[in-house]
């Protein structure tokens, strides 16, 4: 196991790079403390199979370091820095028993034939694989090659991480699922260092301690899912984690206050000294209520989600949207919206501009 820390990491794909635009990573810096369980979550094409390259060994980044325990592992391979990972398709051996190939990892590290037996039994029965043992691996279906492929990177108990780059994507809903408390499971029973690679914010949420939002090369939070549920530092981070995402509503500071729609909008905190400009207010869906006065807006569309309802309006040309639970209004309606003091803020170019309120 091994805290793993990342040093003005940036990468390339090209020879010779010019502008930030040419680089997949601009610039990280990460601490990950050892044992932990982290997500690293961004739309696809913004660089995280890149990042988790770059840990594992398989990449060279053009700039920067990879440290293992404050020991620069940068220049080694991926054998060298003793590690697991699990790609999105499966790699076993067709050739092989679903046995064989959850045994290989261990016996190619000399592991003794008894503690083979056991490790391989422990995993099977976890991903639920125990009576495909002596199949061959060749006729399995695409998600049952995916499990043994999961199987082989967890099944050894010495690395320093476990890395899982998409694995559920050929694995079916219900599945996945399963496979993901699972995970969660297996983290806390071995209490070791795993960073979980995904596009899906439930995914992430659910198996991370700790989430690494990235956008487009760039880390814009590193949160618990609760630090990046209430206080999102970025709208990119409001937007894409939620559902729906945060409301971002356009907005001027003048009088010391926010404004929209000619509404002074009571916020969490006061507003970071030298923010000017085009500004915009961030409040969550869940934050915003119905009133008889606040910012007049019309009802546009009620959908039942379960577990509440998402109440869509439009405030003059502005979206957006509230999740009600109770009393719903109707298409057409006229209301008044009202946030939440302490969860309203004030976004600057995209980022945080407000203190929390004392
Ligand atoms: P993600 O895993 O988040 O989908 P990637 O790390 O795969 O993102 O890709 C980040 C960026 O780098 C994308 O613009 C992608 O097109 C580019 N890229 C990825 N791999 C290569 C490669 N081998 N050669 C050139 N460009 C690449
Ligand atoms: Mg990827």
């Amino acid at each position: 196991m091994a805290k793993i820390t990342l040093k003005n990491l940036r990468h390339s794909y090209m020879p010779n790079p010019s502008g930030p635009e040419d680089y997949a990573l601009k610039e990280v810096d990460v601490d990950w403390a050892d044992g932990g369980a982290y997500a690293l979550l961004g739309p696809s094409g913004c660089g995280k199979s890149t990042l988790l390259n770059i840990i594992s060994g398989l990449l060279v980044p053009s700039e920067g370091h990879v440290l293992f325990d404050d020991q620069d592992v940068t220049q080694r391979t991926p054998d060298q820095r003793n590690i697991a990972q699990v790609f999105q398709f499966p790699v076993i051996y067709d050739t092989m028993t679903v046995r064989e190939n959850l045994s290989f990892p261990l016996k190619n590290r000399g592991v003794d034939a008894g503690t083979i037996a056991r490790r391989v039994a422990e995993i099977a029965e976890m991903l639920e694989v125990s009576d495909m043992l002596d199949r061959r691996a060749a006729g399995l279906s695409p998600d049952n090659k995916q499990k043994i492929s999961m199987g082989r990177g967890l099944v050894r108990d010495d690395v320093n991480v476990v890395m899982f780059d998409e694995p559920l994507t050929v694995i079916d809903p219900h599945l996945k699922w399963k496979l993901r408390s699972k995970l969660k499971e297996l983290h806390q029973r071995v209490g070791r260092t795993m960073i979980y690679v995904t596009h899906d914010q439930t995914e992430a949420l659910t198996f991370a301690d700790k989430v690494v939002v990235m956008q487009d090369g760039e880390v814009v939070q590193i949160g618990t899912p609760v630090e990046l549920f209430e206080r999102p530092t970025h709208t990119f981070v409001g937007h894409f984690i939620g559902s729906p995402g945060m409301n971002l509503l356009p907005a001027t500071l003048r009088d010391g206050g926010a404004f929209f729609q000619d509404q002074n909008i009571t916020l969490e905190g006061a507003v970071t000294t030298g923010t000017k400009g085009a500004v915009e207010i961030g409040v969550r869906p869940e934050f915003v209520t119905l009133s008889n006065s606040g910012v007049p807006a019309r009802v546009t569309k009620v959908s039942d989600v379960g577990r509440h309802h998402v109440v869509e309006t439009m405030a003059g040309d502005t979206k957006v949207a509230a999740i009600m639970n109770g009393a719903i209004p109707n298409t057409g309606d006229a209301v008044h919206l009202q946030f939440k003091p302490s969860q309203t803020r004030v976004y600057a170019d995209g980022w945080l501009a407000t203190q929390p309120g004392a």
